[in-house]
């Protein structure tokens, strides 16, 4: 739990800084990249500058992109928790999974009607589900498949794993597992850590399984991963699972949930 903590506290220093310089960063490209666009529109179709201020252009759009990303995991998100039923949250995005992987790799969904109820914010949900595919698409550049997986478990005693214990309790189960080229144990070990990442440099930001780590934390779930260079990659998410009914809306606001004893 200290672990858990230290984690949270470094996640949250290191967004604010790094969300303060991609804001700055960003007032720079747009003055890079309008500038050069203003120039590349007024040149004659056959002058030789044109290639150079393209590739300006394109570089500051690319750095754009990434400045995007570095926001999107700092933002101070206003976060709307609520009943979502797992096995519905899928399907809800699988045009944006499918886009996510691309054509090579195959998208399989698998879901249980009862993997339950879940109190999670709908759009951090989406998010951790397609930084996981794209990461599974990076991880299968010769294609293979990515299979998402609902279901409901109740451990009975804790189940520890690589990145800590999963206490016992009812959980609705969300899999994700990838055919892709796996992970050493020595990457296994960081692969939480912002800005950790083997990509190459302009692809991998490092800030993609740390904002999943948030995420999950966020909705009071746990976090599994098994892994083996070769042999692909599973991620298990554990979220505490909502009583079958949801609860009225006069609820008293941050009133303990419990999970259901069915
Ligand atoms: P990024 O994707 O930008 O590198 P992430 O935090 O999403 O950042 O991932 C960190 C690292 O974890 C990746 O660089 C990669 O080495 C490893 N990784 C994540 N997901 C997978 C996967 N499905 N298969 C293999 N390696 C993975």
């Amino acid at each position: 739990a200290e672990e858990q903590l230290r984690q949270a506290q470094k996640m949250e220093a290191l967004g604010q800084f790094a969300g303060s310089m991609a804001h700055d960063f960003n007032n720079f490209l747009m003055v890079i990249r309008g500038n050069a666009d203003a120039v590349l529109a007024d040149l004659p179709a056959d002058d030789a500058a044109r290639e150079a201020l393209g590739d300006i252009v394109a570089a500051a759009d690319r750095a754009e992109g990434l400045t995007r990303q570095i926001l999107a995991f700092s933002r101070r998100q206003v976060l709307r928790p609520a009943r979502v039923e797992l096995s519905a949250a899928v399907p809800a995005i699988q045009r944006l999974l499918e886009q996510a992987v691309g054509p090579q790799v195959r998208l399989e969904i698998r879901l249980c009607p009862d993997a339950g109820g879940i109190r999670a914010d709908a759009t951090q949900l989406s998010q951790l589900l397609i930084n996981l595919a794209v990461n599974a698409r990076d991880a299968m550049p010769d294609g293979g498949t990515l299979t998402i997986e609902t279901t409901a478990v109740t451990l009975t005693r804790g189940t520890p794993h690589v990145h800590g214990v999963v206490p016992p309790g009812t959980y609705s189960m969300l899999t994700v597992r990838d055919t892709g080229v796996g992970m050493s144990e020595a990457t296994l070990a960081r692969i939480f850590e912002p800005f950790f990442t083997t990509k190459p440099r302009g692809r991998g930001t490092g800030l993609g399984l740390a904002t999943v780590y948030g995420i999950v934390q966020q909705s009071g779930g746990h976090l599994t991963v098994a892994s083996r260079p070769g042999e692909g990659t599973t991620f298990v998410i554990y979220f505490p699972q909502l009583a079958p009914e949801p609860a009225p809306p006069a609820d008293p606001a941050g009133a303990p949930t419990t999970a259901g004893g069915h």
